[in-house]
């Protein structure tokens, strides 16, 4: 008896001390998420100027004053400095704490959703590509092939940790959301006689096909062209275009500040305006420049962060969205795991 119990009592601390380490283990996925975050600035800001995301530190962008490690600890600086830079007083935006945050919650909802498994690995890799695109998408309406082609390989490569089965659904994958916006892109050429899709598009599709497997690919092009709709349809009624707006035409290589809050200059020349939910059009991404001719007009949305947006609800909610969704919408779903 006095053993039973005894038994009993030393698996109840096992379990409690268990408890402590898992507990430990989730933050730590949460604070890693953090300074991820606080790297997936540096990359925003970085990639699509064809700058180097290792050198030279952080530094604010007006006076050169190069951040010291107290100055770079994600949200916390940001608060303690009070949004301003120490040297020259110039504001920080929100956006850096912001990514900081939500890359920080991303892979606490990963570790929530995939236990410590090999899918969370895949998870955290795909929300490291994703947040960084979807916001330079915001800012430069491009899809840098510095992270979608990388991606695309690290995709299936992390899918052939999950077996053979998911290793060739993540091929097919790849292949089928290429081919899918591919053909799109070649019915709005021949039939609407306009590029509607950008080539960045296409590869993010491939991307998302290599990470979630080709069955998840239909629910992302459902809910992205969805919710792009409906919200770009909104902003179209309240604010005059669907998009962010353009960058202003002669933009000197290094933003004076960091992401201004940008105004649109209204009735841009050459903007026809376009079918509501039209997708950007993506210019081929040389060294470095900018893209030259095409401008988004106002009812333009760039299309990666819905299509991110989309493919993060799958992969975070997709069994609960399957339950939810009514009857003909939750089949675009049921490939979800
Ligand atoms: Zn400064």
């Amino acid at each position: 008896m006095l053993r039973g119990s005894e038994l009993l009592a030393d698996e109840g601390t096992q379990n409690v001390t268990l408890q402590a380490v898992e507990g430990v283990a989730v933050a730590l996925v949460f604070v890693m998420g953090l300074i991820f975050g606080s790297f997936l600035n540096v990359v925003i800001a970085r990639v699509p100027m064809g700058e180097s995301v290792v050198h030279p530190r952080s530094r604010c962008p007006r006076c050169g004053h190069q951040l010291a490690w107290y100055e770079n600890i994600p949200v916390l600086s940001w608060i303690a400095l009070r949004a301003r830079c120490s040297s020259c007083g110039l504001p920080i935006s929100w956006r850096y704490p912001l990514i900081e945050l939500l890359t920080g919650l991303l892979f606490l909802a990963c570790q929530r959703r995939f236990g410590w498994s090999p899918e969370l690995v895949s998870g955290l890799v795909l929300v490291l590509l994703l947040v960084p695109l979807s916001f330079i998408d915001l800012e430069h309406w491009i899809l840098p092939h510095e992270l979608t082609w990388p991606g695309i390989a690290a995709g299936v490569v992390l899918s052939a940790t999950q077996g053979l089965d998911r290793l060739r659904d993540s091929v097919i994958g790849a292949v089928a959301g290429f081919l899918i916006f591919w053909a799109m892109e070649w019915i709005g050429e021949k039939i609407f006689k306009k590029e509607a899709l950008g080539a960045g598009d296409k590869d993010l599709l491939a991307l998302l096909g290599a990470f979630l497997s080709w069955k998840a690919l239909l629910g992302i092009i459902f809910l992205s062209s969805l919710q792009g709709a409906v919200v770009g349809s909104l902003m179209l009624l309240i604010h005059g275009r669907a998009g962010p707006a353009p960058e202003p035409e002669a933009s000197e290589p290094p933003p004076a500040t960091p992401p201004s809050p940008q105004v649109a200059p209204e009735g841009e020349p050459g903007a026809a305006p376009e079918a509501v939910g039209a997708e950007h059009a993506q210019a081929e991404k040389g060294e470095g420049e900018e893209e030259d001719d095409w401008v988004p007009g106002p009812t333009n949305i760039p299309f990666g962060p819905w299509l991110s947006l989309a493919a993060l609800e799958i992969m975070l909610l997709g069994p609960w969205l399957s339950e939810v969704l009514p009857v003909p919408l939750d089949l675009l779903l049921s490939g979800v795991r």
